[in-house]
């Protein structure tokens, strides 16, 4: 699933082409092929927000149980809603929340949060919020996600001046 993390990162690029922020994610499905891929493409209309909206055109809501979103970051609080809303089973994400917000500072083009997936998936009244099968795989901050995450605060930074 680590490689779906890469194939997110892929589209990136193509999100600060079109002049957005460099995140990206994509929704994998049960059989672990890539359904939909979404850069960036605005301040509300964060990647993993219109995927998850563009996955709820597309698919039964039980189908979405059964996939994963996977993003390069760890999804904001609209994203996270939006996706729990959205009904999509699973979360996986490259960097947490608070390294992004470690690396750029406050910024005013990207005003990350310090409220973290997990807070926002348990703090619902959905039934799968609350439930152990709500499974969000954190990874550490690795070198290679560092580099990554620095090299998306470059190109954010670009983008702002
Ligand atoms: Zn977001």
């Amino acid at each position: 699933m680590s490689a779906h993390i890469r194939t997110a990162n892929e589209v990136a690029p193509d999100a600060a082409l079109h002049g957005h922020h460099p995140f990206s994610a994509v929704i994998v499905g049960p059989e672990d092929r890539i359904l939909i891929r979404q850069g960036n493409i605005g301040t509300v209309r964060n990647a993993e927000t219109e995927l998850s909206r563009r996955a709820a055109n597309a698919y039964p809501a039980e189908f979405l149980w059964t996939c994963t979103l996977v993003s390069t970051g760890e999804p904001c609080a609209m994203c996270t809603g939006t996706l729990n809303w959205t009904n999509i089973g699973r979360l996986l994400y490259g960097y947490e929340e608070s390294t992004l917000l470690a690396v750029t500072g406050s910024h005013p083009a990207n005003p990350t949060r310090s409220l973290d997936a997990r807070t926002v998936l348990g703090s619902g009244q959905k039934p799968p919020c609350s439930t152990s099968s709500m499974t969000i795989r954190r990874r550490g901050s690795s070198k290679a996600h560092m580099k990554h995450v620095r090299t998306q605060t470059m190109i954010a930074h670009q983008i702002a001046q």
